[in-house]
């Protein structure tokens, strides 16, 4: 059978100009050509010689022919139906069918949109712990600094506990990460008053772990600093810090790729000071830590429910305000009751 006219441009590759052309298929049996009409000549090539470009959204498809010259083909809607009439089939058919149904297109967005919930919710927190493997220790000591500048200039003030005094907490601190590091890691304790957050203690990454005058005030007794303190050497040994920044820009980057939304980009230590004081560590991250402490405490004749008094005693001070150590550490009531404290 042959199909009617089909109008296209001939590109001969010998002469810069296109050639006006008409093509027909003609198929039978298993042999399909392709009869290419212009001014004058008629030429027919077998069909399995021509190599046919992709149609891709609204552009026109090219033929390469076996003599070096192309096709452009105008009329796109007649040359499929003719390839269809003629039982060829190219490569992108199946997919030029779903792109021409709406029907399929939506359920592509849906898919799309629901896939990247639920990469954000499961798949990023599961590539994060993977990914923090692979950040070298040098990315977490740069980045700890620099937030550690950021908030010394925007929040902190100069701490106003006695030289005596921080020594006595260093020495407990580190009683506390000799238990655990070992290793090449260089835990520190830095002291500071907290200025507008108040009553907190922060575990950057890398090591550093930021006590404010205002905790080290409200606390009672050293025994719920040790807890304070063995919970934050807790977000220290599993890297919490580090894996919130890496999910924070992997979110990030999922939306940029998604949406094509590029004004979120900006550098891991741009966003970190922001991410590490005012984003919620996630429950998980919260009952690892006071696992570690709670562990810690047991190990060392301390009793866990002094950390627990520490933070009932804090959620009280703080009552309904936003931020700080209630919207960094969530879950009060599960985490006292974990502790053994009061529910
Ligand atoms: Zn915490």
């Amino acid at each position: 059978m042959t199909t009617s006219a089909i109008r296209a441009r001939l590109y001969d590759g010998r002469t810069s100009g296109a050639l006006d052309a008409t093509l027909a298929i003609a198929a039978s049996g298993h042999f399909a050509s392709l009869t290419i009409h212009t001014a004058g000549t008629d030429t027919s090539v077998p069909f399995t010689a021509v190599h046919v470009g992709e149609r891709v959204g609204e552009t026109h498809r090219i033929l390469q022919l076996p003599d070096g010259g192309s096709l452009e083909v105008i009329d796109d809607a007649a040359f499929d139906a003719a390839l269809e009439a003629a039982g060829l089939r190219t490569a992108e058919a199946p997919i030029r069918r779903l792109e021409s149904r709406w029907r399929y297109a939506l359920v592509a967005v849906v898919t799309t949109l629901l896939g990247s919930a639920g990469f954000l919710k499961f798949g990023v927190p599961a590539l994060a712990a993977r990914a923090v493997r692979f950040v070298p220790p040098s990315v977490d000591s740069f980045i700890a600094t620099d937030t550690l500048r950021v908030l010394d200039r925007t929040t902190f003030h100069p701490t106003t506990l006695t030289t005596a005094r921080q020594a006595q907490l260093r020495g407990i601190f580190t009683g506390i990460a000799a238990g655990v590091s070992g290793s090449d890691t260089h835990f520190r304790l830095e002291f500071r008053d907290g200025g507008s957050i108040g009553a907190n203690a922060l575990a950057l990454p890398s090591g550093i772990v930021v006590l404010t005058d205002e905790l080290e005030q409200l606390a009672k007794n050293d025994d719920e600093l040790r807890g304070v303190l063995a919970h934050e050497v807790g977000h220290l040994v599993n890297r919490h810090a580090m894996r919130m920044l890496v999910q924070a820009s992997a979110t990030t980057l999922l939306i940029v790729g998604v949406f094509g939304d590029v004004s979120g980009v900006s550098s891991l230590a741009a966003v970190a000071p922001t991410v590490l004081v005012t984003a919620a560590y996630s429950r998980d991250f919260e009952r690892e830590a006071d696992a570690f402490a709670a562990r810690w405490m047991g190990q060392h004749q301390v009793d866990p429910r002094r950390l627990a008094a520490l933070l009932e005693r804090l959620a009280e001070r703080q009552g309904g305000d936003q931020g700080g150590f209630l919207a960094s550490h969530p879950g009060l009531q599960e985490r006292l009751q974990a502790l053994g404290g009061n529910p």
